[in-house]
């Protein structure tokens, strides 16, 4: 089985297309295999090439949390599920019996793990997952948008929909468009019938996302947003701000925050320290939100804007398998408007 892997941890020059994979097998009764169309890159995979503290690889070990493909061999337990149905794949997995996921918050798991960073990856040929992590999709649906689609809008609807509670009329600021969680956080605001700000330091970024219906856009660089923010509301500030970049945003996200407003936050790509002020904190009634992923009503969600084709994710490029480094190499040049998608099987 080809697949795409490091056996070390490091730059990119890691990334190894093997043929030599062993093609896995069902260990559980209530698994499906899933022969992979297409498999999508997510900013975690170059953490985990490069390595994450606490996460041990087992080399050869296959990247990829997302992709699209089809069933070719189904656990004798599964219902409803059957051999030749079109899949997207949930990439995260619990244990199903700990007392958050009866309580259908699979997320908060103490056992949870993600496919490519805890478990073998997709950028593969088959890949095993239980079946209450994939849901079927139309027989045509472009393999590159069903494998760009779940792991990215999986994690902005939690953050916004069940974390935030983004409401109709709010202002929602998404700091750094172009990536997948903040393209899906632009889409699912304006299906909640929110206005967005959305910031990039990329002018053609910003005029590709008020294509996508970004109401107002901040070039960032060289810019206090915050202040920019509170300056273009008569200083009321926004509801909600989505922030994944860390350190290098945390305070100008507060500045840019009003009265009751909620910044929700799923990453820290430029750095994990912060400093809130705990003054301003209480006297603006603020909420800091954490969210990772999603749980089997959130995906059951995604799926059916999905499937009605309500969310769909914008694709930067699609690559064949063979050049996936490539790919790798444009998310970390951070060129990309949209998903970066490897091609494995028709
Ligand atoms: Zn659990």
């Amino acid at each position: 089985m080809r697949g795409l892997t490091i056996s070390a941890h490091g730059g990119l020059d890691r990334i190894e297309l093997r043929d030599d994979l062993p093609t896995p097998s069902l260990t559980s009764d209530t698994q499906v295999r899933v022969r992979v169309a297409a498999a999508a890159l997510n900013h975690l995979d170059l953490f985990v090439v490069g390595g994450l503290p606490n996460v041990r690889i087992a080399p050869p070990w296959i990247l990829g949390s997302d992709a699209m493909g089809t069933i070719d061999l189904v656990g004798d337990a599964v219902t409803g599920l059957g051999a030749g149905d079109r899949v997207l794949i949930n990439p995260g997995l619990s244990d199903r019996t700990c007392s958050h996921c009866l309580a259908g918050e699979q997320p908060l798991c103490p056992r949870f793990g993600i496919l490519g960073e805890q478990l073998p990856g997709t950028m593969t040929e088959y890949v095993v997952v239980p079946a209450a992590n994939v849901r079927r999709v139309a027989h045509d649906t472009d393999p590159a948008e069903g494998a760009a689609f779940t792991l990215s809008t999986l994690t902005a609807w939690r953050m916004l929909v069940t974390r935030a509670r983004v409401l109709a009329g709010e202002h929602v600021l998404i700091w750094g468009i172009g990536g997948g969680v903040a393209l899906a956080c632009l889409q699912i605001a304006k299906l909640l019938g929110a206005s967005v700000t959305v910031t990039s330091g990329s002018d053609e970024k910003l005029a590709r996302a008020r294509a996508l219906g970004a109401d107002d856009t901040i070039n960032h660089h060289g810019v206090d947003v915050g202040r920019e923010l509170r300056e273009r509301t008569g200083k009321r500030g926004v509801d909600v701000v989505v922030d994944s970049v860390g350190e290098a945003t945390w305070t100008q996200s507060l500045g840019a925050l009003g009265r009751g407003g909620r910044l929700v936050t799923c990453g820290a790509t430029s750095g994990p320290m912060v400093t809130t002020d705990v003054r301003r904190l209480f006297w603006y009634q603020w909420s800091i939100l954490g969210s990772t992923m999603g749980n089997d009503a959130e995906f059951d969600a995604v799926v059916e804007q999905f499937r009605a084709g309500r969310l769909r994710p914008p694709i930067d490029r699609v690559y064949p398998l063979e050049e996936g480094r490539e790919a790798f190499a444009r998310m970390q040049d951070g060129k990309q408007f949209g998903k970066l998608v490897l091609r494995i099987a028709p």
